[in-house]
């Protein structure tokens, strides 16, 4: 029996558990395959999901290492189950003997407690459910199990380990919040993220080295045999410039040389393992932090800028300087203007990150009545000591205020945790395949223009550069004879310098006969020196 206090576990993956008890579920349902789950029980409600059948049953679909509560033993099968109006069917079944779905293999004698097909042991139903089970768990491997080949569904093939790569770019204002954002982000209990020293991003340390402002935080997805690397780089804030604009263009930059540095691996000659197999570089989204109270025209205009290059995705951070009221209208507000930013210099729509409805509903982002709502997050360098105390320990950040505390995973005071249930889980494919179809765009928008580049340039060469000479000779004017002249020359020195052709058979065409030409005005060279023995050249030795 599962309880919502056991998802809490650290290792305890809820939506396996989930998987596990539809693929049981089918197993009932399915005639031919009633007896591999026979007397398995199901039972789901909303306080627990509680599952009865044979040990090795259990121990295959739900192994105690992955669904640690899962397998306790209940003791004889005729103990009441915690779930009275299941069908019972290990009670109601009939004799195992004329269960015609599966043909049952005969004990072999290494199994002492296999009794005769359809005799219960003097033990008891426990001992029968158990002894069984073996047999049928046995067979049932070799259908259902996860090595199964021969069930009426193909094989699931072995999983090898392979790495995908996300990275978001967090930007904004600066003062607004952005490191401690990342901090509560992507922290968890124990190991809990420095994104760099310092109260404040220096500008020239994001230029210099950008990488030592990254925050890198990696985890494994057994099911998936997938290791998550997950990034976010920190910027500093557009405040910091006097010029709004030049903080842009750094992080346009950044963002496109990402996109470059992985265009140069593609087409790298000397690469020699698959692209699969390198570090991706490149940015996923943009993170983008909206000051509270006030969305001022230039947020709006950076935001629209920076949409040309990677999608964005709204928050507004401190939210816990809004009252609730504040709140829920400057969360209406901004939507609207995203929607509709009315700001001279932005004619498009901004491209915000749009997800899946069903991504968000798994996440529980709240409202999703508005076009584009903004996350309203609040963020602390503070956690919960008591809370990081517990068993298990959790990681709660929070700002104690004197008149309260603002919890930064409260649902009720922060979109946070929705946001991290987004950013970190529920979107995670659907990120990386936006950012795969946002890089062939501008893959073919920047190959297109190198090529666009290349036309222009033997345009140049063949067509304008000759038309120019022309039209210099026409309006300068050539007499024809000079030209004649100037060939002939030309023609005869070409042919002195060329080696004397070898004697040809008969066989070959007589010569052709060349006219006679004027002899060439070539003024005669002295003959040059005959080269020294190769003992008295030069420097002598
Ligand atoms: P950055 O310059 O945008 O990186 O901002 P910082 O992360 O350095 O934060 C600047 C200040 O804002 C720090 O004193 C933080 O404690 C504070 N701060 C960060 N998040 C919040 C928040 O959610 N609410 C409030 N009230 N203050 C915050």
């Amino acid at each position: 029996t599962w309880t919502p206090r056991d998802c809490r576990e650290p290792n305890f993956k809820p939506s396996e558990l989930w998987n596990r008890v539809i693929q049981v579920h089918y197993l009932l349902e399915q005639p031919t395959h009633r007896a591999s789950a026979y007397g398995a029980h199901l039972n789901l409600d909303k306080d627990h999901i509680a599952i009865a059948a044979p040990v090795e049953f259990m121990t295959t679909y739900f192994p105690p290492t992955k669904f640690p509560s899962g397998l306790r033993d209940e003791g004889p099968a005729s103990t009441p189950t915690p779930f009275a109006n299941a069908t019972n069917r290990f009670n109601n079944a009939p004799p195992p003997s004329t269960t015609a779905d599966f043909s049952m293999p005969t004990a072999g004698p290494d199994e002492p407690k296999f009794g005769a097909r359809g005799s219960a042991l003097p033990s008891g139903h426990h001992e029968r459910r158990l002894s069984i089970s073996s047999n049928y768990s046995r067979a049932s491997e070799m259908v259902f199990g996860k090595d199964a080949l021969l069930g009426p569904r193909r094989p699931r093939p072995h999983k090898i380990w392979k790495k995908k790569y996300i990275k978001l770019i967090v930007v904004g204002d600066s003062g607004l919040g952005k490191t401690t954002l990342i901090k509560s982000l992507i922290s968890i209990p124990g190991e809990r993220l420095q994104v760099h020293d310092g109260s404040y991003t220096p500008t020239e340390q994001f230029r210099r080295d950008p990488e030592s402002l990254c925050s890198t935080v990696s985890w494994r997805d057994e099911e998936d045999r997938i290791i998550w690397v997950y990034r976010v780089q920190d910027t500093p804030g557009y405040g910091d410039e006097l010029d709004v604009f030049k903080n842009l263009k750094m992080v346009v930059d950044f963002i496109e040389g990402q996109d470059k540095k992985w265009l140069d691996m593609e087409q790298s000659r000397d690469r020699k393992e698959d692209l699969a197999e390198l570090e991706d570089p490149r940015v996923d989204l943009c993170i983008f932090c909206i000051p509270p109270h006030r969305l001022r025209p230039i947020d709006l205009k950076y935001m629209f800028e920076l949409g040309k290059h990677v999608p964005v995705v709204p928050v507004v951070t401190k939210a816990d300087t809004m009252t609730i009221r504040e709140a829920n209208t400057y969360r209406t507000e901004v939507a609207n203007r995203i929607a509709n930013p009315m700001v001279p210099g932005i004619h498009d729509k901004i491209n915000i990150f749009r997800f899946e409805r069903d991504t968000l509903e798994r996440a529980g982002v709240p409202d999703q009545a508005i076009a584009h709502p903004p996350f309203l997050v609040i963020a602390s360098n503070d956690i919960s000591e008591e809370l990081a105390g517990a068993e298990p320990p959790l990681f709660w950040p929070e700002r104690r205020y004197p008149w309260g505390c603002a919890e930064a995973f409260n649902k009720e005071h922060s979109d946070l945790l929705a946001l991290r249930a987004l950013l970190m889980k529920e979107a995670l494919e659907e990120i990386n395949k936006v950012k795969r179809q946002r890089y062939e765009s501008w893959r073919r928008s920047t190959l297109g223009g190198l090529k666009v580049g290349r036309k222009i340039m033997s345009a140049l060469l063949w067509t304008i550069v000759p038309a120019i000479v022309c039209l210099q000779v026409g309006r300068a004017g050539v007499r024809i004879e000079d030209v004649r002249r100037f060939v002939r020359t030309n023609v005869d020195r070409v042919k002195r310098l060329r080696p004397a052709p070898e004697a040809k058979p008969a066989s070959t065409p007589p010569p052709v006969v060349v006219e006679e030409l004027p002899p060439p005005i070539v003024k005669v060279e002295p003959a040059a020196p005959a080269p020294l023995p190769a003992h008295k050249k030069g420097w002598g030795f």
